[in-house]
């Protein structure tokens, strides 16, 4: 297949490159107080100091009124453990090779049967072959010549989002683009789709 000619969802806009995240072993090495990346932003309304890694790996420190960058600096410091331990759950893998295995499985039984559902449902044409992959930066993608390939990952996902996927695959059978013409497309056939895509940008990375 020619890949030139593929149209992916993938799963959010890569980090950008100067932003690594903290290597897994930072929680194994008790005196290590790297807590950057990080920013700070300040807010009028909180009360306290409060820090949260963000799915990039990058740390928010916000900052309350009255409060300052070198206290929140001292704070953060302070929570390097957690922190540490915060950035491991995004980095680890969250599935074991045996249950992967018995995912990926289950997304062989499962998923294109539910997709030929849907193109039946929703009267689309042209779906050639379904194919299930491990890719680790889509959830699907859709050739023109009708072959969509699904994430196994799907199978972890609330029904509502996975069918907003595979719709979302399917309506490109109908417009290979994103435009407003593809988007009035599965909002007819998905009329809570946007409500999936956030979940999708909340949640998605927790797919592992
Ligand atoms: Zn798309």
């Amino acid at each position: 297949m020619n890949r030139a000619l593929q149209i992916a969802l993938p799963f959010d806009a890569p980090a950008p490159a100067s932003v690594p995240i903290a290597p897994a072993t930072a929680a194994l090495a008790p005196t290590s107080t790297t807590i950057a990346p990080l920013y700070f932003i300040r807010h009028r309304r909180a009360r306290r100091y409060l820090l949260r890694v963000e799915p990039d790996g990058r740390l928010r420190v916000t900052i309350p009124r009255g409060g300052s960058k070198r206290e929140a600096q001292a704070f953060a410091e302070r929570q390097a453990a957690w922190i540490a331990s915060q950035r491991d759950r995004l980095t680890a893998p969250a599935f074991s090779l045996e249950e992967r295995r018995l995912l990926r499985a289950r997304a062989e039984a499962e998923l294109p049967g539910r997709i030929r559902d849907l193109a039946a449902e929703h009267q689309v044409s042209g779906l050639t072959q379904v194919s299930i992959r491990s890719q680790r930066t889509r959830w699907g993608s859709c050739g023109r010549n009708g072959h969509i390939t699904l994430n196994w990952r799907l199978v972890l996902m609330p029904p509502d989002v996975r069918d907003y996927v595979l719709i979302h695959e399917l309506m490109h059978l109908r417009r290979m683009d994103h435009s407003p013409a593809f988007w009035r497309h599965v909002a007819s056939a998905c009329p809570s789709f946007a409500a999936s895509r956030a979940w999708l940008r909340a949640h998605g990375k927790t797919l592992r």
